[in-house]
């Protein structure tokens, strides 16, 4: 057992510093009372690693792209970096927390539909991605978490259904009530969400309502 003379108590295990006080501790250091975590620093190095090169790669390339001005004005570098950053926060996310995979594909498209919309701005085929690509992801984020909602026993992915089923319901009266035309695609994908609405209530009834209350903790 190791001691720590301040504190005037023993630690099991092989730490150096008291837990307390931070003092160094004296005494022989007997086994860990816990399980080693093994692999654990490797994939912490890896991941380390994939960062530093993610993030010097962002840096070397904005810098060469802004200073030396490759392409005549045309930055590609801001929207690439973006989108670099916006992998790394998800990534981040994803290994902190236990992994639900409705709540991955949810966000993951999420992301990557307002990476799209501010990628075409950029580059100037706004349309093309607001009223075809990011409906047909949704529609598909849609079919995945009806699909997940069916079989998830735990029931995580019926608050990410009912989130998708919302977004598509505020976009398509916005754009209506903007008097935006939204465009067949958006319409199927409005129809879709209506039958993912009418589904989940039939399937799972009660289980929807209790969601919804849960959640805006009414
Ligand atoms: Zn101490």
């Amino acid at each position: 057992m190791k001691k720590c003379l301040n504190c005037n108590i023993e630690i099991g295990g092989r730490i150096d510093t008291c837990p307390l006080c931070q003092n160094s501790l004296t005494g022989e250091a007997s086994p860990n009372n816990w399980p080693s975590p093994s692999g654990l620093k490797a994939k912490a190095f890896l991941y380390k690693l994939q960062l530093f090169v993610v993030l010097a790669a962002i840096a070397v390339g904005v810098s060469l792209d802004y200073l030396l001005d490759l392409n005549n004005g045309t930055h590609y570098s801001f929207v690439i970096a973006l989108w670099l950053i916006v992998f790394e926060l998800q990534l981040r996310s994803n290994l902190r927390r236990i992994f639900v995979i409705s709540r991955t594909v949810s966000f993951g498209i999420l992301y990557s539909a307002l990476l799209l919309l501010l990628t075409g701005y950029w580059f100037g085929f706004f349309d093309i991605i607001a009223y075809t690509v990011v409906p047909i992801m949704l529609g598909a984020a849609l079919l995945a978490n009806l699909t997940f909602s069916m079989i998830d026993t735990a029931e995580n992915a019926l608050v990410y259904l009912l989130g998708n089923i919302f977004l598509v319901f505020v976009v398509y009266a916005s754009l209506r009530i903007k008097g935006i035309e939204a465009g067949l695609v958006w319409t199927i994908c409005l129809m879709v969400s209506f039958v993912s609405l009418i589904g989940i209530i039939i399937f799972k009834g009660r289980k929807v309502s209790d969601e919804i209350q849960k959640r805006m903790n009414f």
